[in-house]
C-alpha cells in the first residue's frame, strides 16, 4: 500500500510533468493534458487512457522505463479524443515485443461515440481549433490525426478484468460527461480511476461545442464512488486525491444535485432559458469550494445542458418560432437608429470607464457587422478588442478559448 502523505506531497505539477509515480503497490499515476494511469500485476499491464494521439509514446516510454511486461489491458475510461487515442503506440509496442495485442475495453458506447466523430469530423476539428485556441493553432489536429481502436471487449454495465495476475480491476458504467464513462476500482489498492467524472474543478457538465451530458446520474456515481471508500482517486485531469477524496466527491456530487434541482424547479414555476440561465448561480459556499472552481467548464455551460435536457428549444417568444435572418434585422435597427456611426458611439462609451458593459457593448457592435455596411472593419475591430477583454476576466478554459479564438477570427477578417 502507498503512503498517502507522500504521495500528495510528490504530486506537484512539476512531479506531474516528469514521469510515472507509484501511489500504491503496482499502481502508477502519469500525469499530462489528460491523466494516464498503470496497473502493474505479476504477469501483466493495464494501462487507463492512453490519452491523446501524440501522448501514445511518452505512455509506452514512461511504462516501459518502470516494466517489460505485456500490456493486456488497454482501458478507456471514456471515448474522448483527449483519453481513447493513444493506443496505436501500445498496439506497436506489443508488436515490436512479439507481445499478443492487449485487449481495448471500454463501454459499449465508445464504438457508437466513435462512428459519431468520423461522421461528423469536420465540425469537431473545426470546435477543437476554438476549444484549444490557447495552444496555438492546430487544436483541431486531434481530430484529424485521430485513428480509431473501439474496444474489443464491451461492457454495459460492469466488468471484473482479473488477467493481471492478482491486481483485479472492476470497471463500472455511469453516466456523466459522457454517455459511454467508465470508473475504474481496484479493490486490493483501494484506488479509483475516475476519467472525468473528476477534473479537479467544476465539472465539465455542459460545454458550446458537445452533445448532451447527465448531471444527476454524474451526481449518483460520485456518490457510488464515495462508498466504496477509496485512498486513492485519480483524476482525469489534474491531481490524485488522497485525504480528502470522499470530501472532495461529496461536494462535488451536492452541487450537481443543487444545479439539477434548481433548474427543475424554475422550469415547473413557469420560468424561460433567458431567466434560468441568468440568474442561476451556485450559492456562495460552494461557489468557493476548491472542488468546485470553474476552471475548465463553466456554471452557466451546466445551465444550458440542464435546460437542453428538460425542456424543447421554443424561447416563449413566438418571433423567435420563425426568425427572420439577424442581418435583416440589423438593417432595420441601423436605419432606425442613425445608422452604424450612432451605434459605434454608443458602442465606445459602453466599452470603456466605471459603467462599462462590454457584453452589452457586444450586441450593439453586432449589428454594425451584420448589417455589413461601410464601417463593418471598425465594428469587427471593435468586437476583437471586447472579445480580449472579456476573456481577460474569464477563469473558464473553455470560455477564454471560445472568446479569444473568434477575436482572432475577427482580426483575420479585417486583413
Ligand atoms: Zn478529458
Amino acid at each position: 500500500m502507498g503512503d498517502s502523505k507522500k504521495a500528495s506531497d510528490a504530486l506537484t505539477f512539476s512531479a506531474r510533468l516528469h514521469g510515472a509515480l507509484e501511489i500504491a503497490t503496482g499502481v502508477y499515476f502519469l500525469g499530462g493534458f489528460g491523466n494516464a494511469t498503470f496497473f502493474i500485476g505479476s504477469e501483466g499491464v493495464a494501462v487507463v487512457d492512453p490519452g491523446l494521439y501524440v501522448n501514445g509514446p511518452r505512455v509506452v516510454s514512461e511504462l516501459r522505463a518502470i516494466t517489460d511486461l505485456p500490456v493486456r489491458y488497454v482501458i478507456y475510461t471514456h471515448g474522448h479524443y483527449d483519453h481513447a487515442f493513444g493506443t496505436p503506440a501500445i498496439l506497436d509496442d506489443a508488436e515490436e515485443r512479439g507481445h499478443a495485442a492487449p485487449d481495448i475495453v471500454g463501454h459499449v458506447n465508445v464504438a457508437r461515440r466513435f462512428e459519431r466523430y468520423a461522421k461528423t469530423s469536420g465540425h469537431l476539428a473545426k470546435t477543437f481549433d476554438m476549444q484549444f485556441a490557447s495552444w496555438g493553432p492546430g487544436g483541431g489536429d486531434v481530430v484529424r490525426m485521430a485513428r480509431y481502436c473501439p474496444p474489443t471487449i464491451a461492457y454495459e454495465d460492469r466488468i471484473t478484468l482479473d488477467g493481471l495476475g492478482g491486481l483485479p480491476l472492476e470497471l463500472r458504467h455511469g453516466l456523466g460527461e459522457t454517455d459511454d464513462h467508465t470508473w475504474v476500482w481496484a479493490p486490493d489498492s483501494r484506488v479509483i480511476v475516475g476519467g472525468d467524472f473528476i477534473v479537479s474543478s467544476l465539472p465539465n457538465a455542459g460545454t458550446p461545442f458537445r452533445v448532451q451530458r447527465y448531471i444527476l446520474e454524474w451526481a449518483e456515481t460520485l456518490e457510488e464512488m464515495a462508498a466504496v471508500e477509496p485512498l486513492f482517486v485519480v483524476s482525469g485531469h489534474g491531481d490524485v486525491f488522497t485525504d480528502d477524496s470522499t470530501e472532495m466527491l461529496e461536494t462535488t456530487a451536492e452541487a450537481l444535485r443543487w444545479l439539477d434541482a434548481e433548474v427543475v424547479r424554475r422550469i415547473n414555476d413557469g420560468q424561460w432559458q433567458e431567466q434560468i440561465l441568468a440568474e442561476v448561480e451556485l450559492p456562495p459556499e460552494m461557489a468557493a469550494s476548491r472542488y468546485l472552481q470553474p476552471l475548465y467548464g463553466h456554471t452557466s455551460f451546466a445551465v444550458r445542458d440542464l435546460l437542453r435536457r428538460y425542456m424543447g428549444w421554443y424561447d416563449g417568444n413566438p418571433s423567435m418560432l420563425f426568425p427572420s435572418r439577424k442581418a435583416a434585422i440589423a438593417l432595420e435597427v441601423l436605419n432606425l437608429s442613425g445608422g452604424a456611426d450612432a451605434i459605434i458611439a454608443r458602442v465606445d462609451e459602453l466599452s470603456a470607464g466605471d459603467k462599462a458593459d462590454k457584453q452589452l457593448a457586444l450586441h450593439l457592435v453586432d449589428f454594425v457587422i451584420l448589417a455589413d455596411g461601410d464601417r463593418v472593419a471598425d465594428g469587427r475591430l471593435r468586437k476583437a478588442e471586447l472579445l480580449d477583454g472579456i476573456a481577460a476576466g474569464e477563469k473558464s478554459f473553455v470560455a477564454g478559448n471560445v472568446l479569444r479564438s473568434a477575436a482572432m477570427l475577427e482580426r483575420e477578417l479585417l486583413e
